[in-house]
């Protein structure tokens, strides 16, 4: 499988390429030249598979020219080994839960996906790979965490300093080995201007074989359908039609749960659920697709002004707009809205929802009053208590912080402090 730039102004490249490029060099986001549909006795027999025999069959086709299928069954093995629970919430509606991994996000599997492929493919290269990441916090963490300990592979995540949480602070910084954490004097946009600035520096790229680990690499992004896979064969037993409501901020997650829907996977409709930063439902409405400063919100890791993946999603329905239209809605929601979901969701129905998983639960509402006749899900994409404060604070009780983040916060916090581009440099360059 060839994977060909949406700019259309770049060679075609392996999957392996792909990976290693991140972006095409023509600043285009890669996509796959094909995606063929699975055979249907796939999705007739998909309760007898298991969810690694459901991930090998639906990601072989993009990167078996690269990848043996043995090492892919084993990569997969290991990215995949936790539960991805789908929860009833009302008659016609469930969330499935994706954060059971190991920082409690679900860019655990496509982290996770991404650092076993880069070790796979560092066995064959000579020069080591540095992943160099900036991040506001989520991100962070799960890169960190699927890439510790992977041979041939050095991690150097940029965050800001005072503006991550106590959680994601300690899942950057105690890890130690491959992992690096650079703790800058500033914020996220001064991060990300230092990280593309090392890309785009001769004197790095000349030695150092960089590479980023954000959603728009296709090894992050692709996995991502596997939940979809998995929260259909959970709810096939219901006859109604199937929806998913999936909060979102850069448009990675709902554009792989439309790639799964042309594997030939049966989905109603999509909806895109967002907070303030409403560039899509807005584009929705009028057409026009107008990018904005992101705006700060409690769902904080869905504010982003100009999501990247969106281009993926016009390509995926050949950029019609009725086509588009009649697969997907896109609604915005307040932090006043979302903590009343909380609410209602807590004492309704016993759930508790962190910020995102509440802006998911408030889309597939809106969707379902005039849609009744279907079957709902939405995605929680972060444990409650990466939230604690707000979550806390909304349905006035405490809840539990589990095992594995109760031992990370006891850890010690190891950081290398820097204020300008130089001294990033040079510790790149050391
Ligand atoms: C990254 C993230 C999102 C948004 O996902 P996209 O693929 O960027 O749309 C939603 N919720 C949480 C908790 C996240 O970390």
């Amino acid at each position: 499988m060839d994977f060909y730039s949406l700019n259309q102004q770049a060679p075609k490249v392996s999957f392996k390429e792909a990976l290693i490029n991140g972006i095409a060099p023509d600043r285009g986001l890669y996509f796959p030249e094909q995606i063929k549909p699975l055979p249907a006795s796939f999705f007739d027999t998909i309760e007898s598979l298991s969810k690694f025999e459901i991930a090998f069959t639906a990601i072989r086709q993009f990167v078996r020219e690269d990848i043996d299928d043995i090492s892919l069954k084993e990569i997969l093995m290991d990215v995949l080994d936790f539960d991805f629970p789908l929860i009833s919430i009302t008659e016609n509606s469930a969330t499935l839960e994706l954060f059971h991994g190991p920082t409690l996000a679900f860019k655990d599997v496509g982290a996770r996906f991404m650092a076993r492929c880069l070790g796979y493919f560092s066995q064959e290269n000579t020069q080591e790979i540095t992943v160099l990441v900036a991040t506001s916090g989520d991100t962070g963490g799960a890169v960190a965490n699927g890439f510790l300990g992977v041979e041939g592979v050095k991690v150097v995540i940029l965050y800001p300093s005072g503006k991550v949480s106590d959680i994601q602070e300690k899942q950057l910084t105690t890890l130690g080995k491959n992992i690096s954490a650079l703790e800058v004097e500033g914020t996220f946009d001064d991060c990300q201007t230092m990280v593309k600035r090392a890309f785009l520096d001769a004197e790095i790229t000349n030695t150092k074989q960089l590479t980023s680990a954000n959603s728009i690499n296709v090894a992050r992004w692709l996995p991502q359908l596997f939940y979809f896979l998995f929260a259909f064969k959970a709810a096939k037993s219901q006859k109604k039609d199937l929806v998913f409501s999936i909060p979102s901020g850069n448009f990675g997650n709902i554009c792989a749960g439309m790639v799964a829907q042309q594997l030939g996977m049966p989905v109603k409709h999509f909806i895109a659920a967002t907070n303030v930063n409403d560039v899509i439902p807005r584009f929705m409405q009028t057409g026009k697709y107008e990018p904005k400063p992101s705006k700060a919100t409690i769902s904080n890791a869905m504010d982003v002004g100009d999501p990247s993946n969106f281009i993926r999603i016009r390509q995926i329905y050949t950029n019609d707009t009725k086509k588009l239209s009649a697969n997907l809605s896109s609604y915005s929601f307040s932090d006043a809205q979302t903590r009343e979901a909380m609410q209602e969701l807590y004492t309704h129905y016993g759930y508790i929802a962190d910020p995102h998983g509440a802006v998911g639960y408030l889309g597939l509402k809106k969707y379902q009053e005039q849609h009744p006749d279907t079957y709902g899900i939405f995605l929680e994409t972060a444990h409650p208590v990466k939230f604690l404060e707000t979550v806390e604070a909304t349905i006035k009780e405490k809840i539990d912080i589990p095992e594995k983040i109760l031992k990370q916060m006891n850890k010690k916090k190891k950081s290398i402090k820097i204020a300008t581009y130089d001294e990033m440099k040079q510790f790149l360059l050391q």
